[in-house]
C-alpha cells in the first residue's frame, strides 16, 4: 500500500496547504477549522454521554489544544471549569479501586490479562486528573496568572515526581514571577533527568533525539539573561536556536520566532545591532505565518522591533508600526490582552502625538485621524479590561489605593489602571 501527500491522514498540526506555504505546522485558516470541529464533536459527545465519561474527557482535551494553542482563552477557562470536577472524581474512583485489586491471586494466563488490562483502565481514568491540572497550569499562564500557573504544575508533580518536560514548564513559570534561581535550578535538574535516561538507554544517539533540550536551553538562557550574563546567555540561546532550527527543517514554526525574539534581545543588549534587527524582523513574519495577525505572539513580536526601532532612532517606521498593531491587539480575547504593553505602546504614541501638534501647532486632518484611531484603540481596550476586572473608574481606584490591607500584586495592577485611565482622559481632552 502507498501515501501519498493526498491520502496521508493530517494530525492535529498538520493541514494540506503546508508545503505551499512553507510552514511546519498548520495554516491559520485550518487551525480554525481544527477548532471548530473539536468544539463541535466535544459537544456531541458531551450531550451524548455527559461529562463523567472517558470520550468526553478525551474529546475536551483535543478542544482544549486547540483553544490554548489559538489563544481562546476564555472559551477555554470555561472548558476546563466545566470538566475538572469529572475529572477529579474520576481520578478518586480509580485510586479507590486501585488500592482493592479484584484479583490478587492470578495464576492463569487468561486471569493475568485481566489483571493487566484492568490496570491500564485505571491509569487511563488517573490520566485525566494530571491532564487538566497541566491544561489549568498552561492557561493560567497564558493568562499571565503565573503564581496560580505555579500551583497547578506543583500539584502535577506530586502526582508525576521530576518529570524533564514538568521540570522545564515549571523553570518558565519561575522566571516570570522573577525567581530566576528557582527556574535555573528547574532547568539543570531537567538536564540531568534527561542525562540519566540517556546513560541508561541502549541507543544513546536515537534516545536523546527525543528529549527537549531545545526548550530547556530556551530557559536556561533566558536566566542566564537575567542574571546580566550576556555572553552565557548568548551561547545557550543559541544552542538552543540550532536544536530547534534542526527540528523543523521543511518550514516555518513560531517556536524558532519565539527563540530568535529572546536571542534578538540579548544581542542587542551587547550591540550587535544588525543582527538583532534580523530576528526580530525574522519573528514578526515567521508569527504572522504561523499564528495569524490578530494574536498576542504576533503582536508581541511587532513590539520588540517596535522598541527596537524607538532604539535605533527610526521613530516613522515604529510609530506606524505600533499603531497598526495596538489596532489589531486590541482585538484579541480580553483573556489575552496585556495592559503593561497596551500602556508602553501608548506612552510612545502620545509623545510622537504631542510633537507632530508641537509642530503642526494646530490640529490637522491627519492629527485628528491619529488622535481618533488612538481613541478607538483605548475604548476597546477599555471594555476588555473592564470585562476582565482590571479597569476601574478613577474614583473607586483613589479609594482603593487608599486600602493598607492590599497586596502588592494588586496594587501594581491598579497603579497600571490609574495609568491606563489617565492616558484615557489625556485623549479624550486633547478632541475637545
Ligand atoms: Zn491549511
Amino acid at each position: 500500500m502507498t501515501t501519498d501527500a493526498t491520502t496521508k491522514p493530517t494530525t492535529r498540526d498538520e493541514c494540506p496547504h503546508m508545503a505551499k506555504l512553507k510552514l511546519d505546522v498548520a495554516c491559520v485558516p485550518c487551525q480554525t477549522e481544527r477548532y471548530q470541529q473539536a468544539k463541535q464533536h466535544y459537544a456531541k459527545l458531551k450531550t451524548k454521554y455527559g461529562l463523567n465519561d472517558e470520550h468526553t474527557l478525551t474529546a475536551a482535551f483535543e478542544f482544549d489544544y486547540h483553544l490554548i494553542t489559538t489563544y481562546r482563552l476564555t472559551e477555554c477557562d470555561e472548558l476546563l471549569t466545566e470538566i475538572y470536577n469529572a475529572c477529579k472524581s474520576m481520578y478518586d474512583d480509580a485510586t479507590a479501586s486501585a488500592s482493592h485489586e479484584p484479583c490478587t491471586n492470578a495464576k492463569t494466563a487468561d486471569q493475568i490479562l485481566i489483571n493487566h488490562m484492568l490496570k491500564q483502565a485505571l491509569q487511563r481514568r488517573q490520566r485525566f486528573y494530571t491532564q487538566v491540572l497541566q491544561s489549568f497550569a498552561f492557561l493560567r499562564f497564558k493568562q499571565a496568572r503565573f503564581e496560580e500557573s505555579n500551583e497547578y504544575f506543583e500539584r502535577m508533580q506530586k502526582l508525576v515526581g521530576d518529570h524533564e518536560r514538568l521540570l522545564e514548564n515549571m523553570g518558565h513559570t519561575y522566571t516570570s514571577i522573577g525567581q530566576v534561581d528557582k527556574a535555573k535550578d528547574c532547568f539543570q535538574r531537567a538536564l540531568k533527568v534527561i542525562d540519566a535516561k540517556v546513560a541508561v538507554a541502549a541507543d544513546k544517539k536515537a534516545n536523546e533525539e527525543e528529549f527537549h533540550i531545545g526548550g530547556i536551553l530556551l530557559g536556561l538562557g533566558m536566566c542566564e539573561r537575567s542574571l546580566g550574563k550576556n555572553k552565557e546567555a548568548l551561547a545557550t540561546l543559541e544552542k538552543s536556536y540550532d536544536w530547534y532550527k534542526s527540528k523543523h527543517q521543511n518550514g516555518d514554526n513560531s517556536i524558532l520566532a519565539k527563540v530568535g525574539g529572546h536571542l534578538a534581545d540579548t544581542l542587542m543588549d551587547v550591540g550587535r545591532l544588525d543582527e538583532a534587527e534580523k530576528h526580530y524582523r525574522e519573528a514578526v513574519r515567521i508569527f504572522t505565518a504561523t499564528c495569524g495577525e490578530v494574536n498576542p505572539l504576533t503582536s508581541h513580536a511587532i513590539r520588540q522591533l517596535g522598541r527596537f526601532l524607538i532604539h535605533t532612532n527610526c521613530r516613522d517606521e515604529a510609530k506606524k508600526m505600533l499603531l497598526d498593531e495596538l489596532e489589531r491587539f486590541v482585538k484579541v480575547d480580553a483573556q489575552s490582552l496585556r495592559m503593561r504593553p497596551v500602556i508602553e505602546s501608548l506612552h510612545f504614541l502620545v509623545e510622537e502625538y504631542k510633537q507632530s501638534r508641537e509642530q503642526k501647532k494646530r490640529q490637522t486632518k491627519s492629527l485628528k485621524q491619529f488622535l481618533n484611531r488612538l481613541l478607538h484603540c483605548c475604548k476597546i481596550a477599555k471594555e476588555s479590561f473592564t470585562k476582565v476586572g482590571l479597569c476601574y473608574p478613577i474614583a473607586q481606584l483613589g479609594k482603593m489605593l487608599d486600602d493598607r490591607s492590599i497586596s502588592d500584586e494588586k496594587r501594581r495592577q491598579l497603579l497600571l489602571s490609574l495609568e491606563f485611565e489617565s492616558i484615557v482622559h489625556f485623549f479624550e481632552t486633547c478632541q475637545t
